[in-house]
């Protein structure tokens, strides 16, 4: 469960740098390279999944675990609790442009509404 040409795979096994924050048994949490919020930390499965939506269909249960890793980032990075975002940009009209599943935890400034 691993595309060899997938950049964020390419993460996971370590042939492309990443700060790296938190891995767990089937997560990784990196700081995204061109952050939008003073927090901006992509937390991503180790197993590749194209998107949230197919991950859910997929690995019953994953989802869970990376929205709980999110917000244990968020608790470390202390911006839990005045509160963050958490995204998964899905498509190309959604903004996605790496097509392995990850969320966004955006934090540590007022987020608007409606997004861009
Ligand atoms: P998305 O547009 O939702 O697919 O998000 C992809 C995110 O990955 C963007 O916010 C990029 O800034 C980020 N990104 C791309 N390459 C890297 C990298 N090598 N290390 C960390 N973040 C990256
Ligand atoms: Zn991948």
């Amino acid at each position: 469960m691993v595309d060899p040409d997938c950049l964020f795979c390419k993460i996971v096994k370590g042939e492309v740098p990443a700060e790296i924050i938190r891995a767990g048994e089937r997560t990784v949490a990196f700081r995204d390279i061109n952050p939008q919020a003073p927090t901006h930390v992509l937390v991503i499965p180790r197993d590749h999944h194209p998107d949230a939506a197919s991950a859910a269909v997929h690995d019953s249960g994953l989802l869970d675990e990376v929205v709980r890793e999110a917000h244990e980032v968020a608790v470390a990075e202390g911006v839990a609790e005045a509160g963050y975002r958490i995204v998964f940009n899905t498509g190309v009209a959604g903004g996605q442009t790496v097509f392995h599943l990850h969320a966004h935890l955006l934090g540590g400034r007022g987020l608007d509404w409606p997004p861009g």
